[in-house]
């Protein structure tokens, strides 16, 4: 296994279960890749995901080597699972359960929109029903492989799956602020809501409906769980060993291993590799031709993350996961997606984790995570130069949402610093999920002309997220236990 995130762990604890002799080969000194924690004066940072989702597929792979979740990975649900404010300066609070969620439209929106949430919250169950086993699920074979389920592709035409998110959602709610909040998601795909297809719908599923959790210990004690429990079960683990090249065997061309940049040759009889996908290419593999798109794909776009950690503690009012939507919607996706430029006033997410995870952050100060979308590195934006009017604009922000800005320690993350840590693009969000880089169509989990490599993590199928790639290292378990039937 090369690499410890949250794909390569999945990988890792199927494979385990299922009996077979794993090693993870990871180049950092602690799991998690994307998911990872930096401690700073005092703070403690989560420097990847914060909206934790799904988190039965997380016990899923727990649950492979052995171990329950409720032990290995205590969480609690957050409700709110957002605060959403809008440039009116009106809120509403994204709550846990039908009821909940239906009264806070009646209070925030109106008895129409309140009674729309039904029907749309129908919609969405069957759309993840349908989803999930026939397209997510799965692995492909080849794009013919969708015709195996044409009950399901009927039924998602039939429930409008391949129309636009954001014209869906529109069609159902009349209140503006609802459209936003229930099409924003379409942005973890890479995509603005209008050119998203409705079958993303399924990602507003996972965090408006299926609720948002926050394990103990903040995100990163997510991998450290999963590592644990894998290692408990018999893998072994190989902390700062930096992988640079996948070996092959001369008489069959199939996988025989890694070699890692002090030399120290590793055999293995199959391989999963979870870097990002064209870099794997392009540092493992270099005498490979990469997968249609994945060179020259459309890639998502990238973020600016400024870690903060402050004196003072945020009002009640203030939620773990706060959205603050800009005045400008089509405008700004159309400059981010269309121009690659930063959004004219942009949408922008706070995360203060501190105020679940008491030592986050010390006695009487808050721990932040700030985040907006930007260009990914194909965009115009010069981050040699801006990164620091970004910091002082994201700085003025908190200072006039009410959030405490009395800065005592700070990091800030821009996409030249995602290319350096190996992503394509400088996006930690992979290639976008149009539909010619979705499902089949996505760079394959498999290199055919490598026997026994299979590959995970966002860059292959199923996608980005951490739902995403938890499924993605299951889905490459099966690769290996198809090519290496166990007891072979
Ligand atoms: C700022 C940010 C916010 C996000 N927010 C969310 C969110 O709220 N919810 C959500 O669901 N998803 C979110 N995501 C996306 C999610 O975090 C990723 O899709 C997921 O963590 C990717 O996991 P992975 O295993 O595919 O890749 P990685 O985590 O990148 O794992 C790859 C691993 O390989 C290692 N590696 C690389 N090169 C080598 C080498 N040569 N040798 C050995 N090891 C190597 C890396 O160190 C890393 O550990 C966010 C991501 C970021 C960065």
């Amino acid at each position: 296994m090369v690499g410890a995130g949250l794909a390569g762990l999945a990988a890792a604890c199927h494979l385990t279960g299922r009996g077979y002799d794993v090693t993870v080969v990871e180049r950092e000194n602690i799991p998690g890749g994307r998911s990872g924690q930096l401690v700073k004066d005092g703070f403690t940072f989560d420097t990847g995901p914060t909206v934790l989702t799904m988190r039965d597929l997380v016990a899923d792979a727990l649950r492979a080597v052995g171990a329950e979740l409720a032990e290995a990975l205590p969480m609690r649900r957050l409700d709110p699972a957002y605060r959403a404010t809008f440039a009116d300066g009106s809120t509403i609070h994204v709550r846990y359960g039908h009821e909940a969620m239906r009264d806070e439209i009646a209070n925030t929106c109106g008895s129409v929109d309140a009674a729309a949430f039904d029907g749309f919250v129908d919609w969405l169950r069957k759309l993840y029903v349908v989803e999930m086993p026939n397209f997510i699920d799965r692995n492909f074979d080849s794009p013919l492989g969708l015709l195996s389920s044409p009950r399901a592709a009927a039924e998602l035409l039939r429930l409008g799956a391949f129309g636009k998110l954001g014209n869906a959602v529109r069609r159902r709610f009349r209140d503006p602020r609802l459209h936003r909040l229930f099409s924003f998601q379409a942005m973890y795909a890479g995509l603005a809501p209008d050119s998203a297809l409705a079958l993303y719908a399924v990602i507003t599923y996972m965090d408006s409906i299926e609720g948002v959790w926050f394990p103990d210990g903040g995100m990163n004690a997510m991998p450290v769980a999963l590592a644990q429990a894998c290692e408990k079960a018999g893998a072994q683990f190989r902390y700062g060993a930096e992988v640079e090249a996948i070996v092959r065997r001369s008489d069959t061309a199939g996988v025989a291993g890694v070699r890692l940049v002090d030399g120290e040759q590793l055999q293995a009889d199959a391989v999963v590799c979870t870097l990002d996908l064209p870099v794997a290419y392009d540092k493992l593999l270099p005498d490979l031709k990469p997968p249609r798109g994945a060179a020259d794909g459309d890639y998502s776009p990238s973020a600016v993350v400024w870690h903060v950690g402050v004196r003072g503690l945020p009002g009640p009012e203030v939620a773990h996961h706060n959205i603050h939507f800009g005045a400008e919607w089509g405008t700004a996706f159309d400059a981010l997606l269309k121009q690659g430029r930063l959004m004219p006033d942009p949408s922008r997410l706070v995360t203060i984790p501190s105020l679940d995870q008491a030592d986050a952050a010390p006695q009487g100060c808050s721990t932040l995570f700030v985040l907006e979308p930007v260009p990914n590195l194909s965009g115009q934006v010069d981050w040699r130069t801006e990164t620091a009017p970004m910091r002082d604009r994201l700085h003025q922000f908190l200072a006039t949402q009410g959030y405490p800005d009395d800065v005592v320690t700070e990091q800030i993350v821009t996409p030249l610093d995602w290319e350096r840590q190996g992503m394509k693009a400088g996006t930690p969000f992979a290639l976008a999920h149009t539909f010619a880089q979705t499902g089949p169509f996505r760079p394959p989990n498999v290199e055919r002309s490598v026997p026994g490599l299979v590959f995970a993590g966002s860059g292959t199928v199923p996608g980005v997220g951490v739902p995403m790639v938890l499924i993605s290292g299951k889905l490459a378990a099966d690769r290996v236990g198809r090519y290496l039937p166990i007891g072979r």
